[in-house]
This record gives structure tokens, sequence and C-alpha cells, in this order.
């Protein structure tokens, strides 16, 4: 099965790399999701900063790689735990355009990661206090740092049109595989 190559009407964010906040991560995992939607995948984006460096960032990819676990923060996980040559990510913050689902918020447990910042909620399958809060389980003795809301409209915008893509007659077409 070829995968043809998808046209995103939107373009992706350039932050300025003077300043490393919050926005700036975030508008990474948001170019992260421009390129899932290019690759025909529903996007979404991570990335994670380990002591002010990128040292993950990955795209949804269950579509093409077949595989239900390759949710954007499962693959970053996996990247920044391998280039840290550590599983436990305390020192890191993971950064997300959407609330992560059962599967990926239970791994931001399972990681120890310092921090998850996540752009909007998700009330139906969120599970870091949208649906659920992972993150809560009182008897946890490692606690994930929570935030929400940063580019929430950009991230927001973009999945909505793409599912708006797809389920639209115009869209359609571009959804046949080759
Ligand atoms: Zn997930």
């Amino acid at each position: 099965m070829r995968r043809i190559r998808q046209n995103c009407p939107f373009e992706k964010l350039h932050p300025s790399v003077l300043v490393r906040d919050d926005a700036f991560y975030m508008a990474l995992a948001y170019n992260q999701a421009i390129e899932a939607w290019r690759e025909d995948e529903v996007p979404i984006g991570a990335v994670i900063e380990c002591r002010g460096d990128v040292v993950a960032a990955a795209h949804n990819g269950v579509d093409s790689l077949r595989d239900p676990t390759a949710h954007a923060e499962i693959l970053a996980i996996t990247q920044a735990s391998a280039y840290l040559g550590d599983w436990r990510l305390n020192a890191c913050t993971l950064y997300v355009t959407k609330e992560p689902c059962p599967m990926c918020a239970g791994a931001t447990v399972m990681a120890r990661l310092g921090r998850v910042v996540f752009a909007w909620g998700d009330p139906k399958m969120g599970c870091l206090g949208g649906a659920a809060a992972m993150h809560e389980l009182p008897r946890l003795n490692h606690r994930v740092e929570v935030f929400s809301g940063v580019l929430e409209a950009e991230c927001r915008s973009l999945l909505q049109a793409y599912f708006a893509m797809k389920r639209g007659k115009d869209g359609a077409s571009a959804w046949v595989d080759a």
C-alpha cells in the first residue's frame, strides 16, 4: 500500500529560538503534527525537552507503522530514553498537541516524566485530567506535573480541520489509498 503525501492547509510555525518557553516547544510539537497530516496521519505531535535541549520529536504514526501504540507521545518517550540512555525522564518535559490518551498518560507516569504540557484537553479520552487523571492515582510515588492551554487554539484548529476534511466530500478523494 503506497501512501499519498497530503497537502496540509496549515503553515508550520517559526518560533524564535531566543525564547525557549512552553510556547516555543509546543510550536515544535505543532510542526510535528503538520508533518503527521502530510503523511496522511491524524495530526498530533510531541517533543520532549531536557535541560533546554530537544531530545525527541515525533508524530502520530499509527497508520503508516500499522501499530496502534505508535502515538506521538510513545514514540517521543522511546526516542528520548534512547537518546539519554535512561528510561527515567524526571528532568524532561513532554509537549504534546492534545491531552494524552489512557495509554500515553500511563506512559508518562511509567517514564517518570517531570512535566507534561498539552495544548488542549480531551474530555472523552484524555487521561491527564480530562476524562480521568492517571497522574493523580492516590498511591503513585511519582508525580507528573501537568499544564495545559499552550497554543490551544492552533492545535485544536489543526485537528478539527483534519477531521472535517476527512468527513467532507472534497476530502474524501484524498483518502483513497494508492
Ligand atoms: Zn496516546
